[in-house]
């Protein structure tokens, strides 16, 4: 029996994007939704991607009826989408625990690479790549675990992306979170819509990068954390 259905007919995405609305938040591709989705629903957002996928291939007329590679292809592809590749659009935010900065750190310390695995929200294709985080802390900066950043960065990349915007994102988050004196994020990745399709270039890598706070004030700081991450490859 398909859920979907039992439900009065009104598709469980349908429910959401109306409480997206009722709260006049945004639901862009690269817009965590988490908030609006009621326990359970994540199961029948599946069902529905899987319904409306198995729409998709039929109109790309594959015949998943009798072709052993494509029969389980719409269901694959909606647990693809919605519990790995786009799963930061669906789940809250990592926890995160903060600690006050007891030993009064104020040295440039530098995270990466962590390496980046999203999606281009124009095509879908992967976009995958790495990037360096750059943080100067203050006595009244929150301190965070080296492996938190990684975290963050999976959750904010886990969504149909743009490389200018994801970077953004990231450093709006960390910046709320840790509120340090400066903050330096370098993306550089890979875009399969330029490799696989378009111009078919596989080598072209777009890098961008996002400077905050003594980043942007201090021409010194920005070269070591660059010259710094240049030396790491
Ligand atoms: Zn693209």
């Amino acid at each position: 029996m398909n859920p979907v259905d039992t439900d009065e007919g009104t598709p469980v995405s349908v429910k959401i994007r109306e409480r997206i609305q009722a709260a006049r938040k945004r639901f862009h591709a690269n817009d965590n939704i988490a908030e609006f989705i009621q326990p359970g629903e994540l199961e029948l957002l599946l069902d529905e991607v899987q319904e409306k996928m198995k729409g998709v291939l039929g109109s790309l007329v594959i015949d998943t009826e009798h072709d052993h590679n494509t029969d389980k292809t719409a269901r694959r592809v909606a647990k693809m989408y919605l519990k790995e590749v786009f799963q930061g659009r669906y789940v809250p935010q990592p926890a995160i625990t903060e600690f006050p900065n007891a030993e009064h750190l104020n040295e440039l310390m530098i995270v990466g690479p962590i390496t980046v695995r999203s999606a281009c929200s124009h095509h879908l294709v992967p976009v995958i790549g790495k990037l360096w985080i750059g943080v100067l802390p203050n006595e009244h900066t929150n301190v965070i675990g080296l492996s938190k950043y990684a975290r963050l960065a999976e959750w904010i990349m886990g969504r149909p992306q743009i490389q200018e915007e994801a970077v953004v994102q990231l450093a709006d988050l960390i910046q709320r979170k840790t509120q340090p004196d400066g903050l330096a994020i370098v993306m550089e990745a890979t875009h399969f819509c330029v490799g696989w399709r378009g111009v078919r270039d596989l080598d072209s890598k777009m890098i961008n990068s996002v400077m905050r706070g003594s980043f942007l004030k201090d021409a010194n700081l920005r070269r070591e954390f660059l010259s710094l991450i240049a030396q790491k490859g």
